[in-house]
């Protein structure tokens, strides 16, 4: 019966507004069944996640390596064991989660007690990227399990491969009852968000972000947004530079070739600095990718020909030509863009209004090094930003004076992988935030329950309103 389904590909049948009515229909009767609830189901599913990602890493591997050319060891590193951590932390801090937490009371409830009991939402869908799909599919998907929530998992179509192995993996290891994966692109997305969920996790582009606000504000759907913008790095000249280079090219190249949405979007630096920095550039990159980059193995190609075509088009602006100081080769059969750097790009040329995602890196020039969180500040807010500097004050004026989604001192993007920290942008970069415990909270309700008793019922609070009762 298609009740038993977990997966409804667009390719083998068409995925509309009422079959997924129907799915909402039969979670919502699974959730109310109350199985989801007990510590004992969450902890089956969690376990049962981190079973799969044991038992299937060369197939999540070579998923990745169809849909990014992603080198297996940014797969190994970035998607398998952050999943595997985050499975970790669940498991073993779930009965503590879960555990209300007791609160003190005020003397106009005396005698009383109180306590904030976490309670699933219900039914909640997961809408994910392609840049890193298998783990920004289920670690969304684990915190919502761990909530005690029944879950849709959308991934994206983008990465295909990835998509079809995480219907499959998850129709054979989780309760399907509860938990389901639906594959599909805009059609099958559009016909999801007509529904009435109890949260939608969102991850991707400010554009379809808008989109799946629109659509949640109908039920008053809370929603995370999980979005992208400009990081920018600035680079003072208080620095070891050889590790600050080997780091930007880390957080740049090293995460999926730019296609992160944590990645280096652009730097700043003096004038006087921005020589030495491309240098220490060309010879860091050189020593990492060789001197025919096109041909590394250990880079990411584009995702696809819009992607491709996309990010030629920056290079093509007239507003950035001659600016290319390091790379800029294509290979558009393979999809590949070498690690490309340009210096002094105008502030209005395309490369610098929009996200970049992907391997181009422009360097800004200011006078002095306090100039750059003006520019900064003058843009939309970032989902990360990045210093690099060893003074201190700088280092105070950065954290004070910039709002980003996260920041960094002295590297790029680890801060993803500190699990006390909450995951997530703000303004334009994106709304609520996740990982660690803050995303068994994005999946929760903090329900506020207060204790009395029959005793102290003080006649004060009760008609009629005398004098005497005013006065106290
Ligand atoms: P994408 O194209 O995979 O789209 C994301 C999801 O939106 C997909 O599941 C897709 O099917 C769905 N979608 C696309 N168009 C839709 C429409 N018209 N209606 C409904 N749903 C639709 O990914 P993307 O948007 O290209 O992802 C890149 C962006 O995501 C970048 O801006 C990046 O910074 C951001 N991102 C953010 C994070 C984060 O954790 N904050 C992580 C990864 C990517």
């Amino acid at each position: 019966p298609d009740s038993d389904k977990t997966t409804t590909s667009s390719k083998k049948s068409a995925f509309d507004a009422l079959a997924a009515s129907r799915l909402v229909t039969e979670l919502r009767g699974n959730f109310a069944s109350g199985k989801t609830r007990s510590y004992e189901w969450r902890l089956l599913q969690l376990n049962a996640i981190a079973k799969l990602v044991v038992d299937h890493e060369q197939e999540i591997v070579d998923a990745l390596r169809n849909d990014l050319g992603k080198p297996p060891l940014e797969t190994v590193a970035y998607e398998i064991a952050m999943l595997k951590n985050s499975c970790r932390i669940a498991l073993k801090e779930l009965k503590h989660w879960m555990t209300p937490e007791k609160v003190k009371t005020s003397i106009a409830t005396f005698p009383s007690s109180a306590e904030i009991v976490s309670e699933p939402l219900g039914v909640v869908l997961v809408i994910s990227a392609w840049n890193y799909p298998f783990l920004l599919s289920l670690d969304p998907v684990i915190g919502a399990i761990a909530a005690g929530n029944a879950v849709v998992l959308k991934p994206s179509e983008i990465a295909p491969a990835t998509s079809s192995l995480l219907a499959k993996l998850l129709g054979d290891y989780l309760d399907n009852s509860c938990i389901k994966v639906v594959e599909g692109a805009v059609d099958e997305t559009s016909a999801l968000l007509q529904q009435k969920w109890d949260k939608i996790f969102y991850t991707g582009n400010g554009r379809v972000a808008r989109i799946v606000m629109a659509a949640a504000s109908k039920h008053l759907t809370p929603v995370v947004l999980e979005l992208g913008g400009k990081s920018p790095v600035v680079v003072d000249s208080n620095i070891n530079l050889k590790v600050a280079t080997r780091r930007i090219i880390a957080g740049k190249w090293g995460s999926n070739n730019g296609q992160a949405c944590i990645s280096p979007d652009y730097i700043i630096t003096t004038k006087d600095y921005a020589p030495k920095l491309v240098d220490a550039l060309k010879t860091e990159l050189e020593k990492f990718y060789g001197k025919n980059p096109l041909e590394s193995k250990d880079l990411s190609r584009i995702v696809n020909s819009n992607h491709f075509n996309r990010l030629t088009k920056l290079l093509d602006d007239d507003k950035v030509s001659g600016k290319i100081v390091y790379g800029g080769e294509k290979d558009e059969s393979k999809l590949k863009i070498s690690p490309t750097v340009l210096l002094d790009v105008p502030r209005d040329s395309l490369i610098m209004n929009e996200e970049i995602f992907g391997p181009l890196l422009p360097i800004l020039t200011v006078d002095k090094i306090e100039e750059s969180f003006d520019v900064i500040n003058s843009g939309s807010k970032p989902l990360a930003a990045y210093i690099f500097t060893n003074t201190k004050k700088l280092k105070e004026q950065f954290v004070m004076t910039i709002s980003a989604g996260g920041l960094v001192v002295n590297d790029t993007t680890l801060h993803l992988a500190v699990h006390t920290l909450p995951f997530g942008g703000v303004g334009e970069s994106g709304v609520g935030a996740y990982h660690g415990k803050f995303t068994f909270e994005a999946f929760s309700h903090k329900k506020a329950v207060l204790y009395r008793r029959f005793i102290g019922d003080a006649p004060v609070r009760y008609p009629p309103y005398t004098n005497t009762k005013m006065r106290l």
